[in-house]
């Protein structure tokens, strides 16, 4: 060809057209430099017919510049970026630059110079060299990459270099990683994971499209069965991407894949270095590398030769994107199986309603591990009810879980307090004046905590010293702390076991994969003996000596109408109680409720989870919720409240009138000001599954507004 159509990446334009000069050879998924006004801007060629566009005059094209020395996204990878861009209403040019992750990985690097510890005898040290001394110890990165990690000048190392504390090593930073063998260190598997394995084994080898839900309860050993069907896509030459919810889980993971194939898999998420990023990005591309573990980015790697994608705790909400391009990488996984034609597994001890429908309807082979693995019981779950029995003034835990806490500490067993709030507490106050701090940019209090010494805000990062005193009043000593938090929790804990070792763990705590591995071997290994923890502890764990899970607050997840109230608080609940009793001793789950005769909570007490999903089907089919009818939010926003508002308005006064579909509002959002943007929505169900998109194209596309607004659709929203 000698024209052809682009999807330029810096650009808020539409496809262009370019003309291909002699001698070049670009194809379908071809990454090029091109001319955009006085600028080069890097584009990706498209097949021809499927971008609109109108003919450009072969006279008036501009010729690309070159081709980048990479290989072409493949077919099924540009089928899944049109389809994401068409299903989540997003621009085509912000799904492909997912799959191209930094234009720094498509310029290759050769050799590089990188730098690590000499293990040399220091001698006196400056203050900043004993910290680089400390942080850099295990790293090998640019000098660049260490300055940051160590949090010092690059002079500072250079400076080290000089005095021979730091060496240089030359690598290749394409270097292809190593392989994982599929025979490492095979386990036995129980019958039941042996057959669900031979399954999956048998799909992978016909490499076809087939999507798997791998239900098995807490501790079944589904990470054992899913790694057979793994092994078998590597001795096939495949490649493997792996998606888990969280980092903080993946140093977990990364351990055991370790343990089973000899050598950990490519790791790719967000705070990769930029050498490290560049290296997994090209080996993917190339075939370098065999297994990828990733966040939900991962999903647009341009991989050579895909076999198999597994989806881990495949029920977690962190799977929903909720800024830039709104998608849910459980949904976009399945799709690019289906382009790939390939078998994907979503694992999960507490499957999404939405999944489970599916494998009714037949679209999912359901394949089920009923128990845990080596005879270890399912922990008993019991009810604290806190209408009949209170913590003490100011407290938090009742008696009986007081006594269970303590009953541990003497057998030297290990508790987990669950409480989904970080920080000390979550509303503070002066006591004389009643000031209440505030995020200046958002609708939401500053959480109080101690551990830092700070006021923060949880939605836009803000944050204070904690002051002395009032700004209102300026009484001093007069914050009062409202409510509980994580961290006072474990003041509480403190008081009942004063020797007891406590660990909180939470986003803050573990702020990185190294503090998480720190972690998980001090808990695995008898040095913590009480863990207090947000979310981040309710999954992916397995620690043999915990046997008692404690719930603060079962109802915390209940309160507002959230549409998923009732399922995550069930699957917050049944995956904290699963991290109890997973050796041999067994687990016991204490709730503390008000409500325990609301149907989730008197569901996980008898242990009854087809009753809590069937209650649940049922309350969505009426609600016209998903799976049963599809809701869509327009988040409309600016940092002037009435521009916001007026835009809404303009919306909310261009609404299409259709028998079938109700749009409610626009309201003030659930968080009415967000970042500094004051925010308005409107919500949109519909009781038929296809056509929503079509709907909202036709409304929004011929609407015009000011430069300082922004109009964001969220398809099957999680959170409103
Ligand atoms: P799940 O992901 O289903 O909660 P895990 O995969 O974490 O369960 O397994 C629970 C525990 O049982 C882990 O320590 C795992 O190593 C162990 N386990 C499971 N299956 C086997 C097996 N076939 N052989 C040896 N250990 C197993
Ligand atoms: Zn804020």
């Amino acid at each position: 060809m000698n024209r052809c159509r682009c999807l330029v990446l810096n650009a808020a334009l539409g496809p262009l057209d370019y003309r291909v000069p002699d001698g070049m050879h670009v194809e379908p998924g071809s990454v090029v430099v091109a001319p955009l006004g006085p600028r080069q801007v890097m584009a990706v060629v498209w097949d021809e017919g499927r971008l609109p566009g109108t003919e450009v005059p072969a006279g008036k094209l501009r010729p690309l510049l070159s081709v980048l020395p990479v290989p072409p996204l493949a077919a099924p990878l540009r089928r899944l970026i049109e389809w994401t861009a068409d299903y989540y209403l997003a621009p085509l040019a912000s799904v492909v630059r997912m799959a191209l992750s930094s234009s720094a990985a498509l310029q290759g690097g050769g050799m590089v110079t990188e730098y690590r510890l000499t293990g040399a005898e220091p001698g006196r040290l400056t203050a900043q060299r004993t910290q680089a001394l400390e942080r850099l110890e295990g790293q090998q990165a640019t000098i660049r990459e260490l300055a940051e990690i160590a949090g010092v000048s690059d002079s500072v190392l250079r400076g080290m270099v000089g005095a021979g504390l730091l060496e240089a090593v030359r690598v290749d930073s394409d270097r292809p990683y190593p392989e994982p063998d599929p025979h490492h260190a095979v386990p036995d598997l129980s019958p039941a994971q042996a057959e669900i394995a031979a399954r999956l084994v048998a799909v992978v080898e016909e490499h076809r499209f087939q999507p798997f839900l791998l239900d098995g309860v807490t501790g079944s050993g589904k990470t054992e069965t899913y790694s057979e069907a793994i092994a078998a896509a590597i001795e096939a030459g495949r490649q493997v991407l792996i998606l888990l919810p969280e980092i903080a889980l993946t140093q977990n993971f990364l351990t055991r894949f370790e343990a089973r194939f000899g050598c950990p898999p490519v790791a790719w998420h967000s705070s990769l270095k930029s050498s490290e990023r560049r290296r997994a990005w090209r080996q993917v591309a190339f075939g370098g590398a065999k297994v990828v573990v990733g966040a939900r980015s991962a999903l647009f790697l341009p991989f050579a030769a895909l076999g198999l994608i597994i989806v881990d705790e495949a029920h977690e909400i962190a799977f929903k994107q909720e800024d830039g391009v709104r998608y849910n990488a459980r949904d976009v996984a399945v799709m690019r199986a289906r382009f790939e034609q390939i078998p994907v597994v979503l694992a999960s001890a507490t499957p999404a309603l939405e999944s489970l429908q599916m494998a009714e309807a037949g679209r999912y082979e359901r394949l089920i591990l009923p128990d845990r693995f080596g005879g270890a019981q399912m922990p008993d779950i019991k009810i604290v009810d806190l209408r009949t029995e209170q913590p003490e003034r100011g407290h938090w835990l009742a008696p009986t879980l007081v006594r269970a806490l303590v009953e541990r500490a003497e057998r030297g067993e290990q508790s987990l307090l669950f409480l989904n709030r970080r920080g000390y507490a979550p509303l503070t106050l002066c006591r004389t004046c009643g000031y209440r701090f505030q995020c200046p940019n958002c609708s939401a209090w500053l959480v109080e905590h101690r551990l830092s010494r700070r006021l923060a805000c949880h939605h836009c990062g803000h944050e204070v010293p904690t002051p002395e005193r009032c700004p209102e009043c300026g009484e001093p000593d007069c914050l009062v702390a409202c409510g509980p938090g994580v961290e006072r929790i474990a003041d509480e804990m403190a008081e009942i076991l004063p020797d007891a070792r406590v660990a909180v763990v939470t986003s803050d705590t573990l702020t990185s994969p190294a503090k998480a591995a720190e972690f998980v071997d001090l808990a695995t290994h008898g040095g913590i003996d009480v863990i207090v923890g947000t979310q981040l502890v309710t999954k992916g764990f397995h620690f043999p000596e915990l046997t008692l899970v404690g719930v603060v607050d079962a109802d915390m997840g209940l309160e507002g109408g959230d549409l998923r109230a009732a399922e995550r608080t069930y699957q917050q609940i049944a995956q904290v109680a699963g991290r109890a009793g997973r050796g041999e001793k067994p687990g016991e789950v204490l709730l503390q409720t008000r409500h325990p005769e609301a149907p989730v909570i008197a569901a996980l007490a008898c242990g009854d989870r087809d009753a809590f999903y069937a209650a649940e089907t049922e309350a969505r089919r009426s609600a016209g919720a998903p799976p049963f009818g599809r809701w869509a939010a327009i988040i409309v926003s600016s940092e002037d409240e009435a521009e916001a508002r007026e835009a809404a308005r303009a919306i909310g006064g261009t609404r299409p009138a259709l028998d079938d579909v109700m749009i409610l509002g626009p309201t003030p959002a659930p968080l009415a000001l967000l970042r500094g943007r004051y925010r308005y929505r409107l919500l949109i169900n519909a009781r038929r599954s296809s056509g929503l998109q079509t709907i909202l194209r036709e409304w929004l596309e011929p609407l015009k507004f000011p430069p300082g607004v922004r109009v964001a659709v969220d398809i099957d929203p999680y959170s409103f």
